[in-house]
Parts: structure tokens; sequence; C-alpha cells
């Protein structure tokens, strides 16, 4: 799995030139016809999404290019996931979450809970990010408690892909949860994420603000 950003004609434009690699052999990826179509629940409204299938021009291997606006499997998109995990940081409750965010309490404590169970993981990981992508990252200091940590690690990260890839300046704010969507390739609340040997599959790509 690839995460891509959610303007198709820039991906169209990258498939086209070569510029998406190969998760596997670095080959050049080019379209491969489309993955099932499916809707996921927006903050407001649902989202329709095809993701584009590719296939390697080296190793012929098909990989699905998901938009950075989703999670594997997930049928909210990550700004919605992202919003409940946040509200966590700050002290509330699956179930006011749930109220405000108009879902499902058990939806929602399935998110935290998974969350929950790879907070440090978590901040890890978008720590290294921090330090990979800016030679002198601002790093958070301590936020109150391990989950806050890992909340104030994963907008740092966005903070810092924003920046190394100019995004900020052309939509005034931080798209955080497509940013931790590419950083764990989609993974974020997937099973065996984040892998022992980090990052794979994810792409250095600009998260687009959809
Ligand atoms: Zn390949």
């Amino acid at each position: 799995m690839l995460t891509v950003e959610t303007d198709a004609d820039a991906v169209e434009e990258r498939l086209r030139s070569g510029g998406l690699a190969c998760p596997g052999c670095a080959g050049a990826l080019t379209g491969w016809g489309w993955a099932r179509a499916r809707t996921v629940r927006g903050p407001d409204s649902p989202v329709r999404i095809a993701p584009r299938r590719s296939r390697c021009t080296g190793c012929r291997m098909t990989h699905v290019l998901l938009p950075v606006l989703v999670l594997v499997r997930r049928a909210d998109t990550a700004a919605v996931i992202g919003a409940a995990l946040a509200a966590k940081a700050v002290g509330l409750g699956h179930r006011r979450i749930a109220a405000r965010l108009g879902r499902p309490a058990g939806t929602v404590r399935g998110w935290l809970r998974r969350f929950a169970g790879r907070v440090e993981a978590v901040r890890a990981v978008f720590t290294r990010w921090c330090r990979a992508l800016a030679s002198d990252p601002v790093l958070p200091g301590p936020a109150g408690s391990a989950w806050a940590d890992a909340i104030a690690a994963v907008t740092a990260a966005a903070r810092v892909i924003a920046t190394r890839f100019s995004v900020a300046s052309r939509v005034g704010e931080v798209p955080v949860w497509h940013a931790a969507t590419a950083v764990s390739a989609g993974r974020l609340l997937a099973p065996g994420w984040p892998a022992q040997t980090g990052q794979s599959g994810s792409t250095r790509v600009a998260p687009d603000p959809g």
C-alpha cells in the first residue's frame, strides 16, 4: 500500500512521468486500473473514493494508491478519526467524542482502544520523521500524558512535512491527519503498524490538503 495526495490529476501526472516509485524495488509505477470504489464518512458528508491501482515496470507487482484522506479499512476519513484522537488527548471520553462527531460510541471506542495500544510507538515514529525531514526540528516537550505526547508528535511531524513541501503556504492550515496517513501509509490504526523496522510503504510526498 502506498499513500498519495488526494489530487487525482497530480497522481496521474506522477504515474505518467515515472514520479512514483515501487516500494519493493524502486522501479517506476504506471497506472493499472482502479481499485474498488468505496464511500467513507467525512466530517460533514460522505466522500467517494476510487483508489488508483498501479503496476511496477520493474517487478510487475501491483500497488493500490491510497489517497491520504483515508486510513486502511476504516469507514471514516482520517480527519474524523484524528479529531477523535485529538479530543481524547484533551481529556474527553469516547461518548462525548462520539456525540460531538456524530458517530456511534462503539466506533469511537474502537479507534481509541486501538490507538491506546500504540501511543508510545506513534510518538517515536513521528518524532523520527521530524528529525529525518528537518535539519533543526522543533520537537514538542511533554504534553501531560503519553496520549497527548503522541498527538503532539503527529502535529509536529505534519508541520515539518508541510514546511518541507511548502504545503502550508497554499492551504494556511497544516493538514495534520493527512500527514499522519502519509507517514503511516494509511495504517495508523491497522494491526501490525508500526513495524519494528519503521517506515516501509509510506511515501515521502506532500499530503494534499484535499
Ligand atoms: Zn517493483
